[in-house]
């Protein structure tokens, strides 16, 4: 009889790996099948993971040596920006500062490759360590549907069989799409498109800069001028001896504009804020990616069919509603929910439709769907034109008469505001801003 497998994953990212793990160690014989050369070698994110998940996975991970994170975050700023300045909201606390941290800055093709080699360990560790196995360098080409089950893939021209098959493909979903459960066109406003450099300055300079000590980092997120006015933000994290500096921008705003985001990317670093922290840097790398918008008119209807799910960002499952990008973290949660699911089907001999549907009620109660659904309003709220417009330039312009001393007699802070305010926005339309940003943040 041919082999056939508990489970089939499809993507060897944060929600493949996770997923794997979870597997391995749930006594379950499982195939992943990654395209690229590595995990990681294709993948591309700010990026800070955010949550504690990862400690789940791998158990005191910042103990390791040679951990495939960079720094744990302990010092937040977001800035609002015009041309010539920067308005920024500030946070440092020793609370961040005790393990299990809850953001650490990653680089993906060092990370991916060191959670591969942690679930390469689980696999020799579990019930199947010669029959389980993560295969890189194989693009799945098609899942395998009869009779409208899903039955496994098909991977460099053969045919491997599974229980379930967990797609865990990422933002580009084909294989949903394949399967029927995405829709073939993703509209224009569901999606955002995000360039990245990762700078190196080294270790040394990068403590010194950003005034860090030992592994602490500090994440710095931006909007306005960040991309001229066009909906979308800036960030910059900072890694062991690099950043990470890039712009995420709402792809049906980019078009008609006669600019590329790489034209933005340089803007944004010749900023003034941006160029002090970047200068005398190194670009070592650039990439760029599509990502979601957190929209959650894009995650499909239905996340299972009979013998099938889907986790992570193949989901559309990213949430940025103002203070952070999170989409690693849910991956990283719908991988392990994914596969917990899986684990009970098997078990139970049933992969149906309906035996798997615990995954889409658990994923309701977690955290990634409660938080889209409750942070939708702040989700489209960032996207207005005054969010990346009237907004920060008020900031900036506040800023500039606030923190001036001069010898001139000083006006006090509400003159101030109240001409900045008339300057740049309606009242009825700052008023409307106010009521909403208080309702959805
Ligand atoms: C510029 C940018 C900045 C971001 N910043 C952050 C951040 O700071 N924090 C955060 O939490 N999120 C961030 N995100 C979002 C985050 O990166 C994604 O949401 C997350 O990586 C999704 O994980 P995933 O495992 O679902 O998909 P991915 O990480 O995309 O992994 C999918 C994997 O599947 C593989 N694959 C795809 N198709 C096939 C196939 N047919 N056969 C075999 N393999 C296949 C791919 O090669 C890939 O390895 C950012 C994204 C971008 C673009």
């Amino acid at each position: 009889m041919e082999e056939e497998f508990d489970c089939i994953i499809v993507g060897g990212g944060i929600a493949g790996l996770s997923a794997a793990m979870t597997l391995a160690r749930g006594g379950a014989k499982f195939l992943l099948v990654e395209r690229g050369e590595w995990s990681g070698a294709k993948n591309v994110s700010g990026g800070v993971l955010w949550g504690t998940d990862l400690n789940r996975l791998v158990p005191n991970y910042w103990e390791e040596e040679d951990a495939g994170w960079e720094r744990f975050v302990n010092h937040r700023r977001l800035s609002l920006m015009d041309p010539g300045a920067s308005f920024s909201l500030d946070f440092k606390s020793d609370h961040f500062d005790t393990p299990p941290y809850t953001g650490v800055t990653v680089l993906r093709s060092r990370f991916d490759a060191w959670l591969a080699g942690k679930v390469e360990e689980a696999i020799g560790e579990s019930d199947h360590p010669d029959e389980s196995f993560l295969a890189t360098d194989i693009l799945v080409e098609s899942v395998i549907v009869e009779g409208g089950v899903a039955r496994g893939i098909r991977a460099g021209g053969e045919d491997f069989r599974a229980k379930c098959v967990i797609l865990a493909e990422g933002v580009n979903n084909l294989l949903a799409r394949q399967v029927g459960l995405e829709k073939e066109y993703v509209p224009a406003d569901h999606v955002a498109v995000g360039v990245k450099e990762v700078i190196r300055l080294g270790r040394e300079t990068v403590e010194d800069r950003f005034q860090l000590r030992g592994r602490s980092g500090l994440t710095n997120e931006f909007v306005g001028a960040a991309t001229d006015g066009i909906d979308g933000g800036g960030f910059l994290y900072t890694n062991l001896e690099s950043l990470s500096v890039g712009l995420v921008i709402g792809m049906k705003a980019m078009r008609g504009t006669g600019r590329t985001p790489y034209d933005l990317l340089n803007e944004f670093k010749e900023h003034p804020a941006v160029a002090d922290m970047v200068r005398g840097g190194e670009v070592v790398e650039y990439s760029a990616k599509v990502v979601s918008t957190g929209d959650i008119r894009g995650v499909p209807s239905d996340l299972t069919m009979d013998g099938l799910m889907i986790a992570g960002e193949a989901a559309h499952l990213v949430l940025n509603a103002g203070r952070a990008i999170q989409g690693m973290d849910y991956a990283m949660r719908t991988g392990i929910l994914a596969a917990e699911t899986a684990i009970s089907a098997v078990a139970s001999g049933d992969t149906s439709k309906a035996a798997l549907a615990p995954y889409r009620q658990r994923l309701d109660e977690s955290y990634v769907m409660q938080d889209m659904k409750a942070f939708q309003g702040a989700v489209h709220l960032l996207h207005s034109p005054h969010m990346t417009g009237a907004l920060p330039r008020m900031a900036c312009d506040f800023g500039r008469e606030f923190f001036t001393v001069d010898n001139r007699p000083t006006r006090k802070a509400t003159r101030i505001l109240r001409d900045v305010r008339k300057k740049h926005i309606k009242l009825m339309d700052f008023m409307k801003l106010g009521a909403k940003a208080g309702r959805h943040l």
